[in-house]
């Protein structure tokens, strides 16, 4: 039987990646929006080279990878090559996704993505989890984990979709407000409960 979808999201530093590996150590299957995105410009992808054509080989580093700063760079300024690079990329993305997720034997299969909301990937999950966390304690996470200063941490959480606008779309919500044990227990709750829904739901 195929799996069923659940999308796992949440803003900067609310504990996606640490709650994800709960879930595979669970035995769920899952696969990371931002490693996917990662995977389809690797050297031999046709991706990479469409890139070099369109913006030179001044976008590779020596070894032949993509130079993921020039490239941002390059399209910051121009949105027409923004548009083009988007046009390229989101479908194969998508496919690389769908890829992964397809081969999961678990009785449901994880996206995890920051931008579940933001790209409407959330449409194509039979269901979404919310990783919650109140902003003091968001703040406080991401500086110590990333090193950033508070106002660093402030300007990411500006261009990413508001906490209200993440709860509307969330089915469930796992608060990480306590300590790593209470989010260890609370994915093993979701586990169990997710075991019994048949394509996500009741
Ligand atoms: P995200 O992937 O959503 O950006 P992470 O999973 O990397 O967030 O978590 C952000 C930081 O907070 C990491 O350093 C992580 O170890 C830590 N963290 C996550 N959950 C908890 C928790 N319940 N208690 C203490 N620290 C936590």
């Amino acid at each position: 039987m195929t799996p069923w979808l659940l999308g796992l999201t949440g803003g900067i530093g609310s504990g996606k990646s640490a709650a994800a590996s709960h879930f595979a150590d669970l035995g769920v299957h899952l696969v990371d929006a931002d490693d996917a995105a990662r995977w389809v410009v690797e050297p031999g992808r046709p991706a990479l080279s469409e890139i070099s054509q369109r913006f030179g080989d001044a976008i590779l580093l020596p070894d032949g990878t993509l130079d993921r700063s020039t490239l941002r760079q390059r399209v910051f300024q121009d949105p027409a090559q923004r548009r083009w690079l988007e046009e390229l990329l989101h479908p194969l993305i998508r496919q690389e996704i769908q890829n992964h997720l397809s081969r999961a034997t678990s009785p449901y299969a994880i996206l995890v993505s920051p931008l579940l909301i933001e790209s409407g990937q959330y449409r194509s999950m039979q269901r979404v989890l919310l990783i919650d966390v109140p902003l003091e304690l968001q703040l406080q996470r991401s500086m110590r984990r990333d090193q950033a200063s508070e106002e660093q941490i402030r300007a990411i959480l500006k261009v990413q979709t508001s906490r209200e606008e993440r709860l509307r779309h969330a089915d469930d919500v796992l608060l990480n407000d306590r300590d790593p044990d209470w989010l260890r227990s609370e994915v093993k709750r979701l586990h169990n409960f997710y075991l019994t829904l048949k394509g996500g739901k009741p």
